[in-house]
């Protein structure tokens, strides 16, 4: 029977088991040229029921389930913390190059020296980005950085003869924060943001003290604010001994506006897989480096890369070192990926942030008479606006994120930050232009103008899609794998 529902786009793909036929095969191999051996009775094994089917079965197959799905290569994705930005095809040019998809992490370093070098050389130019002095590309997420992080600062009491067992994490931090901080063993202490969204000295001046290890700031924090008084409060926790973490997974706003150093920073995190472009989201290999000012390189995760006259070496030789945080030297593919992107760009790379800054107001201006926006005050890359302008009529955050599906756009970041109530978190990126950026603006207004005049259209998206409204929770737990 003809399937009427097709309209060029298949949506309706069988399993693979519901396809194919008896004896159909995939490859085609010469004639045997010997006589077939008897089967040995006892080594015949029927095995399980594999679907039988041609190449051209299993290349449409996995073809058309790839494009029901959604990436920066299909649409904006304006999804709030994670900087969903383009990511440059070159970067995969060089990450497939030859010598480093063939090399060995267990090759001598004498027979690695490309390698290495780019280890070195990615590191030199993370510190010139931030300002500090030493980083490892170990730890394999901004999480896994955060928990580096925290035992770098473990160690560092340590070595001063008294661990300390409180850190301060703001309500403004991203949430894998208190997690890296209790997974270490500290103790996460509450520190409440003022009214204005942002840190004030006086609130940590009032908790820091003589057990507490330092604070962990993300600066700028989770609702798209900087963290003006940073340095300040960074003098109130080093007077007190402490350190100062900055989770810079959102560095996208601030790349060569703010020397890390200068605002008191002792360790950051950084994402390349969000500012420096390497692909993420799906569950993806990341890479989390992390950077630290002079008196704590000698904590950061063996082993180090150094050079030596024209060489270079994997030294292992640091005995206050954290120890290991990833076989081998991290996800090396992303930091060939990273180092690409730095190198193309070149100084333009600062200029990133200010597009992104731009963008993410632009937005912010043009959405605020619309969107109720709690803080209004100029933002970084991304804003925060909460669905309260639509109570009354029912309509929720989740219904506009729907809603936003039916447009062709992956919906925002929502409910988080946490201490916004219905909080929709948008942040555009750099790699947006203009147009796609005003059509969002446009798109939004409508679902607002819908959402007074006709909220069923909300409570009921998305229409388009290949799957309708799903139990969010009950979609967590099982899945609903067929359309
Ligand atoms: C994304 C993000 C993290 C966590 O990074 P992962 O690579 O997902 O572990 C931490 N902090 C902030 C501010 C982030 O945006």
């Amino acid at each position: 029977m003809i399937n009427d529902k097709l309209t060029g786009l298949v949506l309706d793909e069988p399993l693979l088991w519901e396809k194919g036929s008896r004896g159909r095969i995939g490859i085609s191999i010469p004639e045997a040229e010997v006589e077939k051996a008897k089967p040995d009775k006892d080594l015949v094994w029927e095995g399980p029921d594999f679907p039988e089917l041609s190449e051209v079965d299993v290349v449409r197959h996995f073809t058309r389930l790839s494009t029901w799905n959604f990436g920066v290569d299909t649409g904006m994705y304006p999804l709030g913390s994670c900087t969903m930005k383009y990511n440059p095809k070159l970067n995969e040019k060089t990450a497939s190059m030859e010598g480093f998809i063939s090399s060995h992490p267990l090759l001598p370093d004498n027979l690695c020296q490309g390698t290495l070098k780019l280890m070195y050389e990615l590191q030199e130019l993370l510190c010139e980005i931030t300002g500090l002095d030493a980083f490892t590309l170990q730890p394999a997420a901004g999480a896994q950085g955060e928990l580096c992080g925290m035992l770098v600062f473990n160690a560092f009491h340590k070595k001063n003869g008294k661990r300390r067992k409180k850190i301060i994490i703001p309500d403004t931090a991203h949430g894998t924060n208190p997690a890296s901080c209790a997974l270490c063993g500290f103790e996460p202490v509450g520190l409440n943001s003022g009214a204005d969204g942002i840190l004030h000295p006086d609130a940590v001046r009032e908790i820091m003290d003589e057990d507490t290890a330092g604070i962990m700031i993300t600066n700028p924090n989770t609702l798209g604010l900087f963290e003006e008084n940073i340095k300040e409060i960074a003098e109130i926790v080093h007077e007190k001994g402490g350190l100062v973490y900055c989770d810079g997974a959102n560095m996208n706003a601030i790349m060569g506006a703010v020397s890390m150093r200068e605002i008191g920073v002792d360790v950051i995190h950084l994402n390349l897989h969000k500012t420096f472009s390497t692909p993420h989201g799906g569950g993806g290999p990341g890479a989390g480096p992390v950077g630290v000012i002079k008196e704590l390189e000698e904590f950061l995760p063996v082993p180090r890369v150094e050079k030596n006259g024209d060489k270079f070496i994997l030294n292992s030789d640091f005995p206050l070192s954290i120890g290991k945080l990833h076989a081998f030297h991290g996800n090396y593919g992303v930091l060939i990926k990273a180092y690409t992107y730095i190198l193309s760009m070149g100084k333009d790379l600062f200029d990133v942030s200010t597009k992104a800054v731009l963008n993410a107001n632009y937005i912010k201006e043009n959405l605020k008479d619309v969107f109720h926006l709690p803080y209004d005050r100029p933002c970084m890359h991304e804003c925060v606006f909460t669905d309260e302008n639509f109570e009354e009529y029912k309509v929720s955050t989740l219904d506009i994120a729907k809603r936003l599906l039916d447009f062709g756009f992956h919906p925002p970041t929502i409910y988080f930050p946490l201490v916004v109530h219905g909080a929709i978190m948008i942040e555009p990126t750099e790699s947006e232009s203009k147009e796609e950026i005003d059509r969002f603006i446009e798109v939004m207004k409508q679902i607002a103008r819908e959402a007074k005049e006709n909220p069923d259209i909300l409570h009921n998206a998305p229409a388009n899609a290949k799957v309708k409204r799903l139990d969010e929770t009950l979609a967590a737990r099982k899945p609903k794998l067929k359309g």
